[in-house]
């Protein structure tokens, strides 16, 4: 987040350090209260009409004047002017629609000060919305926080097979299948060798078929499958796994094979359920093995390809040796540029953890000096890594490697393409 509250989503490369800097934002915003209902949250959604908007809030303007309390008509009056003026900027909004939070914060005592935030959400906002409360209205931005990677379904006996797609909370069927598999019983007159026969040859056209239509569906997209999970009633769905049915490259997508009832639409979401825990725990596994990778290289003579700590992993990233940097998502610091008002006088950049640091005195002149730039130092080194084409990792505190990264590491840690200019 820049220092004057903008957060845009869409100005970041990579997705990742884009959904921190929205989460990061929403926490934010969270911890802001009003003293009365004098904090404004207004969405606009992409294509709404500035001037209707704008019209919107000088009739809001109109109706605060109203307000009994003088000191809370006084700062929503403020909030709904600050707004009008932000409004200016826009011609429309952005194709993500713009969120803007303005009002004034409590703070302890009788103290207060003004607040304001402009966001450009990572998804389109869907509705128009105005509200004034003693908290700002985030919900629609948390819901877009929620996690909404894709994984691919398959349900199947054979009998039937449904194929489908989950994303977030939404399953989507793409396709049911039937089959002409005869059961086993109640057949007279063959012999029953030659009728098994004609039965398993049937199941296995079945499962040709199945696989054909996933591939099918699901080769295009499959960057954006995160996982493919089957379920079914009986052994069918493990011999449908284990044999080599499915394109190799779906097949390593398959996270397991998980009991369901059924085959069809309700199928799909009782595998679901049962696979939400498996799920979950495959981000942190993930997590868990880059650390573990970092570990190998640390105990290596020399540290091997490993950096840690900010001021060596910066060096590293400024000469391009970077290959993953790993942050830990729990550190809280700030990268802060100083310059004095008096004589110009710059500072070298330093790092804080306190998000409230107070400049001190220049070293020339005495006068206080000023922060002319704050930027979250995540942000700030995901910034260099980008410029190196370096993978950026944020790794949360969720697992043991995680805690260790923060607490041993400094929560900055890199593993590097090569060790040349190491100091
Ligand atoms: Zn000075």
């Amino acid at each position: 987040m820049t220092s004057d509250g903008s957060v845009d989503s869409s100005s970041f490369k990579d997705p990742q350090i884009a959904r921190y800097e929205f989460k990061r934002a929403l926490e934010e915003l969270r911890g802001i209260k009003g003293r009365a209902t004098e904090l404004v949250s207004l969405y606009v959604p992409p294509g709404r009409a500035i001037s209707d908007v704008s019209n919107y809030l000088r009739n809001e303007y109109a109706q605060s004047s109203n307000i009994k309390s003088r000191t809370t008509r006084k700062n929503v009056m403020w909030a709904i002017e600050s707004l009008l003026g932000k409004l200016k900027t826009f011609k429309e909004p952005p194709e993500n629609g713009v969120v803007f939070f303005v009002g004034t914060r409590a703070l302890s005592g009788d103290q207060s000060e003004p607040v304001s935030y402009v966001i450009i959400p990572p998804e389109p906002i869907n509705t128009y919305l105005y509200r004034c409360d003693s908290e700002f209205f985030l919900k629609p931005l948390e819901e877009m926080l929620a996690e909404k990677e894709t994984y691919g379904l398959i349900v199947i006996d054979r009998k039937e097979a449904t194929i489908g797609l989950v994303k977030g909370k939404r399953i989507q069927v793409q396709l049911n299948l039937q089959s002409q598999v005869p059961s086993k019983h109640g057949r007279g007159g063959q012999s029953q060798r030659r009728f098994e026969r004609l039965i398993e040859d049937a199941a296995n056209e079945f499962f040709k078929r199945v696989a054909d239509h996933v591939t099918e569906l699901w080769l295009p997209i499959l960057k954006d499958i995160k996982g493919v999970l089957i379920g079914g009633p009986g052994y069918t769905k493990v011999f449908f796994y284990e044999q080599d049915y499915l394109h190799h490259e779906i097949k390593k997508k398959v996270v397991d094979t998980f009991d369901t009832g059924y085959t069809d639409e309700y199928g799909l979401k009782e595998l679901v359920e049962k696979a939400s825990e498996a799920v979950e725990g495959m981000s942190l596994a993930k997590e868990k093995k880059l650390v573990q990778r970092l570990m190998k290289e640390v105990i290596k003579p020399d540290s091997g390809l490993s950096a840690y700590g900010e001021d060596e992993v910066r060096h590293f990233l400024q000469i391009g040796a970077v290959d993953t940097l790993l942050i830990s998502e729990a550190l809280r610091k700030y990268r802060i540029k100083l310059k004095c008002p008096s004589c110009g006088y710059e500072e070298k950049e330093i790092t804080v953890s306190d998000p409230n640091y107070e400049p001190g005195k220049c070293p020339k002149c005495n006068v206080l000096e000023q922060i002319v730039e704050k930027t979250d130092i995540i942000e700030e080194l995901s910034k260099l890594a980008e410029a190196s084409s370096s993978k950026v990792e944020l790794i949360s505190a969720d697992s043991d490697e995680g805690e260790m990264l923060l607490k041993a590491f400094g929560g900055i840690a890199a593993i590097l393409r090569f060790k040349g200019g190491a100091r």
